[in-house]
């Protein structure tokens, strides 16, 4: 197998995967870790995934940020497509540290865990005789949007899916062609990046990352009942805010809000905390860094790296 099929490219640069995974409740060289092309997974989308970001600590050990929330979110699309997962949340837990002894990275990781359809059926499948399969591989990665400059972004033509359709709060395979859409949509006009509204014409979310919003100094982001992906990176943001005095309100954002916010900037695991300089070709705020987005971005890459003893119960270090 050539190499590049072990590539992501991201940024437009090539990605190569470390070279063990864990498949079918093992470490195996990345190359033998395959599927048939008749897996209903591959066909329909039936699957579920995480994301989550281990960051090199000062003494050059690696920290897997609040590993345990991402597990118990993957556990919940687990609950929400009502099957089973062949895989506990300690023996993903076991599997993710495992898998990172394994590699050995010496740089920032990504890890994508991923639970998916193996069966054969013709049917899509969400049978509740059949149990998913679990399934785990890293890339090392830095920026995934840029965090060192602006973000120039547009409000999507596509509307993203809602809880009746495609629950975006489970992180559902196939419900991320929804996503491909807009980015592409985004991408192919010029933008970094696109931002969904939901079916009441809501703000959302981007395509892979929760928004916020600085008005008067209030911090402000869709709620959770608004269609969004119940961010870890936007809870996060939202416990850092409100311990430095900040007044957080969670709530619905309508599209022309975005014109008048004095800040506005993405979080994600992928995003991290990234500066958003213009929707729809309007300048946000002072056409810089707004202050509040500045302090919560210092503080969220100084809890990633360890540096910050408060949030220090957020990092897993792999020893
Ligand atoms: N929304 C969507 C659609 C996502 O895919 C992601 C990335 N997981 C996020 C938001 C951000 O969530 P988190 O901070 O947990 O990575």
């Amino acid at each position: 197998m050539s190499d590049s099929k072990l590539t992501h490219s991201i940024n437009n640069m090539n990605v190569t995967a470390f070279p063990y995974a864990y498949f079918l409740d093992q470490i195996t060289p990345i190359e033998k870790a395959n599927v048939s092309i008749m897996t209903n997974a591959l066909q329909y989308g039936t699957g579920w995934f995480a994301g989550v970001r281990g960051y090199m600590q000062e003494d050059e050990t690696l920290g897997i940020f609040r590993l345990d929330d991402h597990v118990e979110r993957f556990m919940q699309s687990s609950k929400v497509l009502g099957v089973k997962l062949d895989h506990n949340s300690q023996k993903i837990k076991d599997a993710i540290i495992a898998l990172t002894k394994k590699n050995k990275p010496t740089t920032d990781v990504y890890y994508r865990p991923f639970a998916y359809a193996h069966l054969t059926n013709l049917t899509p499948s969400l049978a509740e005789n059949h149990t998913f399969t679990f399934s785990l591989y890293m890339i090392p990665l830095g920026d995934y949007i840029p965090t060192d400059r602006g973000n120039k972004v547009c409000v999507s033509s596509w509307t993203r899916i809602d809880d009746t359709m495609i629950p975006p709060r489970a992180k559902v395979a196939g419900g991320y062609i929804n996503s491909a859409l807009a980015k592409q949509e985004a991408v192919n006009k010029g933008y970094d990046e696109a931002i969904f509204l939901n079916v009441r014409g809501r703000v959302c979310e981007g395509s892979s990352m929760n928004i916020f919003l600085v008005r008067d100094g209030v911090l402000i982001t869709p709620a959770v009942n608004e269609g969004i992906l119940e961010g870890i990176t936007r809870r996060s943001i939202i416990t850092i805010a409100r311990e430095l005095g900040i007044t957080v309100e969670e709530r619905a954002v309508e599209r022309t809000e975005l014109y008048v916010a004095d800040e506005v900037f993405f979080s994600g695991t992928g995003a991290q905390v990234a500066w958003v300089q213009e929707v729809d070709n309007r300048v946000v705020g002072k056409n810089k860094i707004g202050p509040i987005t500045q302090k919560l971005q210092k503080i969220f890459f100084d809890v990633v790296r360890g540096k910050n003893k408060k949030y220090a119960h957020w990092i897993s270090v792999v020893k």
